[in-house]
């Protein structure tokens, strides 16, 4: 993997830690964290951060009868699933999302496809394929996307994205994407608001991209 050089911003890290991002950017960042040791090493500090601070939160007076009841309840919880392994280049995250499948592309036109992984009133998460060399229509956001880039490369006006970049553009970036002439570039985007594509083909073609 090439050096990641574009990261999750440090805000935003902190929300993901403390559990109160739209699900679609938690699943991209989960996945830039499972690739970038600078972000998990942030991500695990802030999440003993945050411990700590519930700690300091839990008030003295629980009676030691609520305290017993209370871990007997944790022990007999089931415990979590094991942590799903990634395949090929999609980490644990985007399989989790995948359900264990391999994606289940569909065309756009000009050879690019998409999957998408959830859609709701929360935003929308998708994989994205896009030809060496090709571009994705030029579009703004009515809010913010992620991008995260699993394999190959992308340019756009923000700069070059290799395997583990992750772009956050907002509402007044209008980009275009355009895959690098290494092979195909295959992303995981989120976004947290309809595209508002400018050019007219792209826009009648929205309701299939359905994000
Ligand atoms: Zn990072």
């Amino acid at each position: 993997m090439s050096k990641i050089t574009h990261h999750i911003p440090e805000e935003m890290l902190c929300a993901y830690a403390a559990g109160t991002l739209p699900q679609p950017f938690a699943v991209v960042i989960a996945a830039h964290v499972s690739l970038c040791d600078a972000c998990r090493a942030a991500v695990e500090t802030e999440a003993a951060l945050g411990g700590a601070l519930l700690s300091g939160m839990v008030p003295a007076t629980v009676s030691e009868d609520a305290k017993e009841r209370l871990f007997a309840a944790l022990d007999s919880a089931p415990l979590p699933p094991p942590q799903q392994r990634g395949s090929g280049i999609f980490p644990a995250p985007v399989m989790e999302a995948l359900n264990g499948q391999p994606p289940r592309w569909k065309m756009l036109g000009g050879g690019i496809r998409q999957q998408i992984l959830s859609a709701n009133a929360e935003g929308s998460l998708r994989l994205l394929y896009i030809p060496r060399g090709r571009a994705v229509p030029e579009h703004t956001h009515g809010g913010l996307e992620l991008t995260l880039v699993l394999q190959g490369s992308f340019s756009d006006c923000e700069g070059w994205f290799g395997t583990g970049d992750v772009e956050v553009a907002s509402d007044d970036v209008d980009h275009q994407p355009v895959a690098g002439d290494e092979g195909p570039c295959i992303c995981l985007a989120a976004t947290d608001a309809p595209l508002r594509f400018r050019a007219m083909i792209p826009r009648l073609l929205q309701p299939l991209f359905r994000i």
